[in-house]
């Protein structure tokens, strides 16, 4: 094989300049991108001429290097964090983005933040204002307590409090409340960031009232309660109540500080599920700072929301940590509007989209599988696709052991397997994530939202075109 000719045969780069294609790149994404793309497709000639042998596909290359360089100059400028159509089910899936905000309320957002804002001005007085406080008058009325603060999510929150309050000092914990959450967060590691030693007292199953009492020394600068929101220890099992914990910590003059997790709101039992606590219950129970997760079972932007007496949410106000960690006029503006939505609790299991889809019941969910499924047919796929009963999850940590009973299209495809039919669905211009099973396609109808059949039916019809 003549390479030499082959290098020849590669365009100089000002005649590549004239071609048509990459002068009109040129033009649309500026001169020196593209001259970016020319060279690194022109390395990537110089590479297959001197590695590979086919000179009949090397030519071919050639010849198609104005298309190539197009394709990676317009790859550069397609934003890689794309909206992608959650098929699986699980409500509050952490890979996927956990909570959907309504589109209404993206809306308002796009208005504030693609101008300026009032996020740390008041406009009343008509000087600096604190960003907490559009919001904070509001959260208290939700959940009872005094004062509200909020950072960037649930762990940060976590370090802020315990480094305020327990940094220098012992924090005792039962050991039945030493969880992981997914992702590393892990409460004695985010113990040692704080400052503050871990006490761990009790055992995996059982931590009893004496317990606590015989680990409080000088050093206990607080008692800490740690919700297990993403697993359950069943059998012979005790834990100390929230009451007899508010009386051990008043005998000592001690805070009495929990990490709930997920914020609810709202009695998850009337809408058929367990019973999970409340962020209410907790104030009422006399904890003295809570925090919780923003984007959890709340709904709402990511955000680590803290909450309780005001002595010591001032103090986490002026620590210097709070800085490192302070939340963005995205976070505040959704937040208030997610807020908002509660107070009215009816309203808010119509406009807060993680609430609604936990509502949603088998019932409810059924005909819009079948409409999704008759979409699907209409497109003559070569498939065949049926609905069925499914179990879903909540996800996000959030009530492990909680099955929600919804409805699924199954999609058993004829010409390739179940794993090809969701990789094609996972890699379309359009991504849908999927489950599979029994060599089908399950997209459960619980996380997918109606405007997005249309586009489901049309992706399919592309993967599995040609059935009859
Ligand atoms: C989820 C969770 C966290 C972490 O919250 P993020 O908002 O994800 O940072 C901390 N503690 C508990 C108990 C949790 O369930």
């Amino acid at each position: 094989m003549d390479r030499n000719r082959l290098y020849r045969m590669i365009p100089k780069v000002d005649v590549l300049l004239e071609n048509e294609t990459v002068e009109m790149l040129a033009e649309k994404y500026g001169h020196g991108i593209v001259m970016d793309m020319i060279h690194k497709e022109m390395d990537r000639l110089r590479e297959l001429i001197r590695n590979t042998d086919d000179s009949e596909n090397i030519e071919r290359e050639i010849c198609q290097l104005p298309q190539a360089i197009q394709k990676e100059t317009e790859a550069l400028f397609i934003p890689n964090v794309r909206k992608v159509i959650n098929a699986t089910g699980t409500i509050l899936h952490t890979n996927l983005g956990r909570a959907p905000i309504s589109r209404r309320h993206a809306e308002l957002l796009a208005d504030i933040v693609s101008g300026y804002s009032n996020l740390e001005y008041n406009l009343e007085a008509g000087r600096r204002g604190e960003r907490y406080a559009h919001f904070e008058k509001l959260i208290c009325r939700l959940t009872g307590a005094e004062a509200a603060m909020v950072v960037n999510n649930n762990a940060a929150a976590v370090l802020l409090v315990l480094s305020t309050i327990a940094t220098g000092g012992e924090a005792i914990v039962s050991r039945g409340e030493l969880v992981e959450i997914g992702g590393k967060f892990r409460i004695p590691d985010v113990m040692k960031q704080s400052g503050a030693r871990l006490v761990e007292v009790g055992t995996t199953n059982k931590t009893h009232y004496s317990d606590y009492e015989e680990a409080i020394t000088e050093e206990t600068k607080a008692l800490m309660k740690v919700h297990t929101s993403n697993y359950r220890i069943t059998g012979f099992t005790e834990s100390v109540p929230l009451t007899e914990l508010r009386k051990l910590a008043d005998e000592h003059d001690l805070p009495l500080i929990e990490d709930l997790g997920s914020g609810v709101l709202v009695d998850l039992t009337k809408y058929g599920l367990t019973h999970e606590p409340t962020v209410r219950e907790s104030i009422a129970g006399g904890v003295d700072v809570v925090c919780f997760s923003g984007d959890k079972l709340l709904g709402g932007p990511q955000a680590g929301i803290i909450i309780g007496k005001k002595k010591y949410i001032d103090r986490m106000k002026k620590n210097q940590l709070t800085r490192a960690i302070r939340v963005d006029k995205f976070t505040v503006t959704v937040l208030e509007l997610v807020l908002m939505e509660y107070l009215n609790e009816e309203k808010a299991s119509e406009n807060v989209p993680v609430l609604r889809m936990i509502r949603e019941t088998e019932e409810t969910l059924m005909p819009r599988a079948e409409k999704l499924a008759e979409m699907i047919m209409r497109e003559n796929v070569a498939a065949e696709v049926t609905v069925e009963k499914i179990y879903s999850q909540v996800g996000g940590g959030s009530l492990p052991s909680e099955l929600l009973e919804g409805a699924a299209v199954s999609v058993h495809p004829l010409g390739m397997s179940a794993g090809r039919l969701e990789e094609a669905m996972r890699k379309s211009a359009h991504p849908i994530i999927v489950r599979t099973a029994e060599d089908c396609v399950k997209m459960d109808v619980r996380t997918v939202l109606d405007e997005e059949f249309d586009t489901i039916a049309r992706v399919l019809a592309d993967i599995l075109a040609g059935g009859n």
